[in-house]
């Protein structure tokens, strides 16, 4: 079977969830080969590819791939797709992801799809479009296909690989060169997962009420194991950081749950979430639109909901 490439994310050389999950699809397609853009291949990061299925890691060394900001890893992939012939090239549909597979599409003269949430038989991507309104069955039909997933589309699953290690070297052209990396600023983790990669996110929306008031929806997403999300009515109240906003204009998430509280579902949100497995919503409008969306709902006022909630969670744990 052809080698389908998967362009590895990571932090601090831990392989991030979302390359699992794209090499899980890979998986059902082809021979999945990583691609680690950059030094710092730990031996942590290369097990957890074999793990979920790596046949060959291609690793491109040279700190120069990561120093230097997009423009080297479209190159790298380009020179693995002209040396190796892939089927396709996989990469996660973060802004990172998705400016390297248009590059690449370029460099490779091949079409792209980006903001996948499935990948089936034939490289047919289900894509969730114009602001989440329509979904379309797409493929690609020039070229490698290039397809950026996003994240948690599916459920990673181990399935041992062997995990071959193979050095890339790769000559960097002036052009890939032009923008450097001048500083990194190491974002203070805390302790609930990021937004978008999150299996659940529990969000809330001006019906939260104020800034003091998001420890109700805080208390529930880490009774859940959850990241906090927010409508831009509250990140723009001031109640909740903007990086924590879900929407058009905000983050893109696919969790397996979603949970809205004291959120209307105005189209720009639904853009951001849904695509999310099952969405709770929690309004105490009867007739708010989240509630066409909603698989679950509860008409009621969230400080009275959301709390109770949180307790019954924590009961059952
Ligand atoms: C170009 C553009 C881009 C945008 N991008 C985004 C985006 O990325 N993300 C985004 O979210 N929005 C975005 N918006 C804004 C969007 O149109 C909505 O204004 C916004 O989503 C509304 O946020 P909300 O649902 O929290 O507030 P509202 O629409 O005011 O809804 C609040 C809801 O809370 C309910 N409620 C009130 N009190 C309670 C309570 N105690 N208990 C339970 N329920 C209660 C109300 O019944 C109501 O349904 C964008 C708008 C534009 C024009």
């Amino acid at each position: 079977m052809s080698e389908i490439l998967v362009l590895v994310e990571q932090l601090d050389g831990e392989v991030k969830k979302v390359t699992l999950e794209l090499l899980t699809l890979a998986r059902g397609l082809g021979t999945p080969a990583a691609v680690w853009a950059g030094p710092g291949l730990t031996d942590g990061a290369k097990a957890k590819l074999a793990e979920y299925g790596a046949e060959k890691i291609y690793v491109a060394s040279s700190a120069d791939v990561v120093d230097h900001v997009v423009a080297p890893k479209a190159e790298l992939l380009a020179q693995l797709v002209a040396d190796k012939s892939p089927a396709a090239v996989l990469v996660a549909a973060t802004a990172e992801g998705k400016e390297v597979a248009g590059r690449l599409a370029v460099k490779t003269d091949s079409g792209v799809i980006t903001d996948a949430v499935g990948l089936g038989e034939g490289f047919v991507a289900d894509q969730s479009i114009f602001g989440g309104g329509v979904n379309v069955r797409s493929r690609v039909r020039k070229g490698t296909p290039i397809v950026a997933v996003r994240p948690n589309s599916t459920a990673p699953e181990p399935a041992a690989g062997a995990g071959a290690e193979e050095e890339v070297s790769l000559t960097l052209s002036e052009a890939a060169k032009a923008a450097r990396v001048v500083e990194r600023v190491k974002q203070e983790k805390g302790a609930r997962p990021e937004l978008t990669e999150a299996a659940i996110v529990v969000s809330g929306g001006r019906g939260v009420g104020s800034a003091e008031n998001f420890s109700v929806i805080e208390g529930l997403a880490d009774a859940l194991g959850a990241a906090v999300g927010a409508s831009r009515a509250a990140t723009d109240a001031g109640w909740y950081p903007h990086q924590f906003q879900v929407g058009q204009t905000g983050k893109t998430v696919s969790p397996q749950l979603y949970i809205a509280a004291g959120i209307s579902g105005a189209i720009q949100h639904r853009a951001g979430m849904q695509t999310a497995k099952t969405i709770v919503a929690i309004n105490k409008d009867p007739e708010a639109p989240i509630f066409e969306l909603a698989d679950y709902g509860v008409v009621g006022d969230l400080h009275q909901v959301v709390p109770q909630l949180t307790e019954e969670v924590t009961k059952r744990k």
